[in-house]
């Protein structure tokens, strides 16, 4: 599972993220959504253990990310934004490299039901240099599939993809949480993230505003209906002014 705990981020001296908290269980599928800024791809990349907390504790499958950060980073994938590829290898031998990386065995026919199931497979020797946009963002996907992570992360994974491949990347993101991974990924796409999603964690200025279950933070919300759509929570969320007891609670 991924715990946050009063979690800060500073670059200089100005807070990206300010005493951020929330867990994500295994089985979940956490939506971490907010306006630009509000620090989604800050905290993703701190539990990801690119970059150090200012403050508070970030752990993955029970290990602490700074005082024991390759136990884990073996236990998480993140797909970054953009992800950046090595140029000169191929789809295959990127499957390849993060088999090596994680010590893999016996992951070949994982490797090619992943690029079958994101119809790579006819482009698995397509130098990641010569690949298109949505191409890259999918064999980013399959790497980080590649080694059933224990928490997956995913940054805007739903930017440059086909109809067909945000389904298919769906049915993966389920059926890993039904393997019992935690999974949090960030997406401005609320109308698509909306049935996906077991929860939610809104942020507006790096801070907590919402957690919870649509229906948890909707309670919380008075002005809403009970039928309120994730669009119009995260409106009234992030740019209303009360916090909900839905944060007030996450938070305590
Ligand atoms: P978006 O939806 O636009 O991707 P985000 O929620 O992912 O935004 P972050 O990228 O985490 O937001 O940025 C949060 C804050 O941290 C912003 O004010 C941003 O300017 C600042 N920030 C991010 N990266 C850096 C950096 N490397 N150096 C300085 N400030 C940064």
């Amino acid at each position: 599972m991924i715990v946050v705990e009063g979690f800060s981020k500073a670059y200089d001296d100005r807070l990206a993220v300010s005493a951020l908290g929330f867990t994500v269980r295994p089985g979940e599928i956490v939506g971490l959504v907010g306006p630009n800024g509000a620090g989604k791809t800050t905290t993703l990349r701190s539990i990801a253990g690119i970059l150090r907390p200012t403050a508070g504790k970030l752990s993955v499958a029970g290990h602490d990310v700074v005082e024991n950060p390759v136990a884990a980073k073996a236990a998480l994938a993140l797909v970054p934004d953009d992800p950046p590829l090595f140029q000169s290898l191929t789809i295959w031998e990127h499957l390849e490299l993060t088999a090596q990386i994680y010590q893999l065995r016996d992951w070949e026919s994982r490797g090619e039901e992943l690029l079958e199931r994101f119809h790579l497979a006819d482009r698995r020797d397509t130098l990641a240099d010569e690949l298109s946009r949505g191409m890259r963002q999918k064999t980013a996907v399959c790497s980080a599939f590649l080694h059933e992570p224990k928490a997956l992360m995913l940054d805007e994974p739903l930017t440059g993809l086909d109809p067909r491949a945000i389904r298919n990347l769906y049915s993966a993101i389920r059926d890993a949480a039904a393997g019992g991974a935690a999974v949090l990924l960030s997406s401005h796409l609320l109308g698509q993230i909306e049935n996906l999603c077991t929860g939610f964690v809104i942020l507006r200025e790096g801070r907590l505003n919402a957690a919870g279950t649509p229906d948890e933070i909707r309670s919380g919300l008075p002005a809403l209906g009970e039928n309120a759509s994730l669009e119009e929570i995260f409106f009234q969320v992030t740019e209303g002014t009360a916090e909900t007891d839905a944060a007030t609670a996450a938070a305590e």
